[in-house]
């Protein structure tokens, strides 16, 4: 079930400031918190889906097809297409999933070389 109460809900209903890249009806991206890269950017798609599996099942293939080309528009925006970027989704307990808003990871800026998260806990 999705907590209507875990962080990314709040920003998205503008109840906690975030450092907005980009918004639109159907999406939001922007900087995370705590990076682990120089570039770090969280996105987020407008639905009430916990984790990728929610998002793939019960999003309409538009909205996912979207989500993924406003993806790339950032990684274009952020200018890292050409030196690299790694893309992650955290799910779940064994996938060390924080915020039970379904969201990716946009890491690059500079190479990306521990795997992601899995040393600092
Ligand atoms: P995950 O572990 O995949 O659920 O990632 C959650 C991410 O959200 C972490 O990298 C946090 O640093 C980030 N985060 C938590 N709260 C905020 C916030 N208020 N604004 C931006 N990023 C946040």
């Amino acid at each position: 079930m999705y907590d209507e109460n875990n962080i990314f809900a709040k920003i998205l209903r503008g109840e906690i400031p975030c450092d907005k890249i980009y918004e639109d009806d159907n999406v939001l991206f922007f900087y995370d918190i705590n990076p682990l890269a120089k570039v770090h950017v969280l996105g987020i798609p407008k639905v009430k889906c916990k984790d990728f599996s929610e998002f793939v099942k019960k999003t309409n293939p538009e909205k996912i097809t979207n989500f993924f080309k406003k993806t790339e528009m950032i990684i274009n925006r952020l200018e890292i297409a050409d030196s690299g970027y790694r893309i992650i989704s955290n799910s779940g307990h064994d996938g060390g999933q924080e915020v039970p808003h379904f969201h990716i990871h946009i890491l690059g800026g500079e190479k990306i070389t521990n795997f992601f998260k899995l040393d600092l806990k």
